[in-house]
């Protein structure tokens, strides 16, 4: 099997978790160290490589700088302190990179600026210019306008979700561990690690447990879930201990870390947004016939939903799940959740009836759907 190498890549996102940028006895920034990947993402950018960074960091900052020294914070307070912490991390990006005439570009996302398709494709057309301005964009989540039921809460499967959207050929994620084992390898010395995950299967998924607290604030079930998001969008992506000195280098030097490869068969742009989506919106529960005509590239029809969950409006991500709520796809829904509601199980024929004006014969298009790969889809039945 064929690992990936960073030299090979023409685009990489690169995710930094806050236990990497920031000493936390010291309440400071590792400056020593932040130095040291700077000069390794300059050697990168001289082979003609792009960079990204997705950088943590906003909360823990202020934080220390405000004594916030509770563990779990409340969610007023993590938006104050990201509303604080987050001036000077760009800062700290900026001032690194300017030494090296670098222009740094601060970038704040919420979950609607991924998941909503306009203003994704803003999102995507300010980054991309940027990097023809051959800047570096520094992205984190705008935690001070994210309330709970909008957030993504990591920075992982942001990461991912930025580089399925900027097509990035590979996604460094750095933190306090090499890569995925077996198990957990802090309680269990047993544990193996892995090199290569040239799927994500079942198994995978059990290996990435529940998140320990000591590790970055996503753990390793949200690296897996960035993986997922990453590997069906073609971009391949490595879980790399990026703790010491020259992270990137060691890495091309080959360092110990996880490789997930890329689906070598990745969907065209619209249907990779639809693939990755965090889709929190809603639920369709759909029969067995509907499964397997969805499976037989086929729309979804009324007649085939069995329940709705959530609320929704037209034009929305949402879930499709078969009678056993496995989820099996993803899509966007061509009726509110309301709608549906009064549609729910009917012939297509008798739609007009139901609803009282003529709408779509689909509630999702088979243009607008992605049916998840059956590893995957068997993974999600955890
Ligand atoms: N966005 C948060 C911050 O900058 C961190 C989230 C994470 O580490 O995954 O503090």
């Amino acid at each position: 099997m064929t690992y990936p190498h960073i030299n090979q890549a023409r685009r990489i996102v690169i995710k930094i978790g806050s236990a990497l940028l920031i000493d936390e006895q010291n309440a400071c920034i590792r400056q020593s160290w932040l130095e040291s990947l700077i000069q390794d993402i300059i050697n990168l950018r001289q082979n003609g490589c792009e960079i990204l960074i997705v950088s943590s960091g906003a909360i823990a900052l202020a934080r220390y700088a405000l004594k916030l020294n509770r563990y779990k914070l409340r969610l007023n307070e993590k938006q104050a302190a990201a509303a604080i912490g987050q001036i000077k991390l760009a800062q700290t990006w900026n001032e690194v990179f300017a030494k090296y005439d670098i222009i740094t570009a601060q970038i704040l996302l919420t979950l609607d600026d991924t998941e909503t398709r306009l203003h994704y494709s803003n999102a995507r057309s300010a980054i991309d210019t940027l990097l023809k301005l051959n800047c570096i964009p520094i992205i984190n989540e705008n935690d001070t306008v994210a309330t709970s039921e909008i957030r993504f809460g990591d920075n992982d499967r942001l990461a991912a979700r930025v580089a399925e959207m900027i097509k990035a050929d590979q996604l460094i994620l750095f933190s306090d561990i090499d890569g995925l084992y077996t198990s957990d390898p802090k309680s269990n010395p047993e544990a193996k690690h892995l090199p290569i995950i040239p799927e994500l299967t079942h198994e995978i998924y059990a290996m990435g447990g529940k998140a320990p607290t000591s590790y970055s604030s996503g753990g390793m079930a949200t690296k897996l879930a960035a993986a997922k998001i990453a590997t069906m969008a073609g971009c391949a992506m490595a879980i790399a201990y990026g703790k010491l000195q020259h992270p990137l280098k060691a890495l091309q030097e080959g360092a110990r870390c996880s490789w997930f490869l890329a689906n070598n068969k990745p969907y065209p742009a619209r249907k990779r947004w639809i693939a990755g989506s965090i889709g929190i919106k809603g639920i369709l529960y759909i029969d067995n016939g509907a499964e397997k005509a969805l499976k037989q590239g086929k729309s979804l029809l009324p007649a085939g939903i069995i329940k709705v969950e959530g609320y929704f409006q037209r034009g929305n991500l949402i879930k499709i799940a078969n009678k056993n709520k496995t989820i099996i796809g993803n899509g966007i829904t061509a009726y509110d959740s309301s709608e549906i509601m009064q549609i729910i199980g009917c012939q297509t024929d008798k739609i007009n009836v139901q609803l009282g004006w003529e709408g779509p014969n689909e509630v999702i298009h088979h243009d607008d759907m992605v049916i998840l790969p059956t590893t995957i889809a068997a993974a999600n039945a955890k």
